[in-house]
């Protein structure tokens, strides 16, 4: 296996895990679609026994996303819930979680719809101010759960601040880097146990697969997670692997012009009379923009705006009346996005929560794309009007 630890981003993005067959000398690596290894003798086989526990096109991908995350290992999951599902599973009955208040939906909804009725109690908190965390702390609490920057208002939360808190008590901190990506962010340097990602979004980058992975540098807690993969088969397919490998690929490519054409977006909505918040964290006023520009290398393409004395009907209308960004769920992909979280991302959330997180009615979300900059302008212009 080449090494490419000392690479730089593109570089690694492109080549780390990616060594040519050695059958054939193919540069791409192939999908190994298969269920099951031939054994010389039973118990003797080349380190593949069956499917659900390893897959050559899987480790591949591990590599790389490890790579990207200057981590020691990785372990890719069939979905981001699916990852997710694998670092509450090593916790036990009793446990406690502090996590943020203003948080994925579907990660919500897990974690008070299915964790809580095994006995793992959840804290949802302001974690803006890391030291709030401390407050919540007991001699049960055993995960911080951070996601930065949150979804849908774009707070920035300190992760080195959470790591210090985490080590002096004994508590794993594990970071959603979904909406950040390894090319803004990486948060094992900044001193995280696990690091998580929904593939689906930036690391795809092209709306065409849904995974997950866990990155992390401690043995230990690596083996733990993979015994749960192999336990409880929440696997990727070969041919999702394929993909994500492909995407990865140009990731740093596009995450420049997401980062290019946020900006650009950001400015112009920022100004725009029929705006009354907006919420994007490389701008100087937002409320932890000096942390934003500390812990991450850009502030990229994903855009929250408040839409001033918009009723529902009318919010829906202006969601609706896009030409070039399509009205959808998910982010992180080449086509802009727009969405509405109260109805749609955020849905599961009870609406007392959604208002208190600032997730009202009136907010849209966009996931700026890779398009070109004017057109992006221009749809915003005519659905605005
Ligand atoms: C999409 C998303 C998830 C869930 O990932 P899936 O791949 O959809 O299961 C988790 N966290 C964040 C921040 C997300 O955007």
């Amino acid at each position: 296996m080449a090494d490419f630890s000392k690479h730089k981003f593109g570089t690694k993005a492109i080549h780390a895990g990616a060594d040519p067959d050695p059958s054939t000398g193919a540069i791409m690596t192939p999908i190994f679609q298969t269920s099951t290894y031939v054994q010389e003798s039973p118990g003797t086989n080349k380190g593949y026994g069956y499917a659900r526990g390893k897959n050559p096109t899987r480790e591949a991908l591990q590599k790389n996303i490890a790579a990207l995350e200057n981590g020691k290992h990785c372990v890719c999951f069939s979905s981001g819930m699916g990852a997710t599902d694998a670092v509450i599973k090593m916790l036990r009955p009793g446990d406690e979680v502090i996590t943020g208040d203003d948080l994925y939906g579907g990660s919500y909804r897990m974690f008070t719809k299915i964790y809580e009725n095994f006995g793992i109690k959840f804290h949802f908190i302001n974690l803006t101010d890391a030291e709030n965390i401390k407050k919540y702390i007991n001699a049960n609490t055993k995960l911080l759960w951070v996601e930065t920057p949150t979804n849908p208002t774009m707070q920035i939360i300190d992760i080195a601040a959470c790591a210090t808190i985490a080590k002096a008590n004994n508590i794993l901190l594990a970071v959603d880097n979904t909406f950040a990506s390894p090319y803004l962010q990486n948060p094992l340097a900044l001193g995280a146990d696990i690091v998580m990602h929904s593939v689906t979004k930036y690391l795809g980058g092209h709306s065409d697969v849904v995974m997950g992975a866990l990155i992390t540098n401690d043995d230990k807690i690596h083996e733990q997670l993979y015994f749960i993969l192999n336990s409880c088969g929440a696997n990727p397919g070969p041919m999702d692997c394929f993909l994500v490998m492909r995407g990865i690929k140009t990731l740093h490519l596009r995450m420049e012009r997401h980062c290019f054409n946020g900006r650009k977006v950001a400015e112009f909505l920022k100004t725009h009379p029929k705006i009354e918040k907006i919420y994007w964290p490389g701008f100087t006023d937002h409320p932890n923009h000096e942390i934003a520009k500390k812990q991450m290398r850009d502030f990229g393409g994903m855009i929250s705006i408040v839409l001033k004395g918009a009723s529902l009907d009318a919010t829906f209308k202006i969601a609706s009346s896009f030409k070039v960004f399509s009205l959808a769920e998910s982010l992180g992909g080449v086509e802009s996005l727009i969405n509405h979280p109260a109805t749609m991302t955020h849905a599961s959330i009870p609406k007392p929560e959604r208002d208190k997180a600032g997730v009202v009615e009136n907010l849209l979300r966009l996931s700026v794309g890779v398009e070109d900059v004017e057109d992006l302008i221009e749809d915003l212009k005519q659905a605005l009007a």
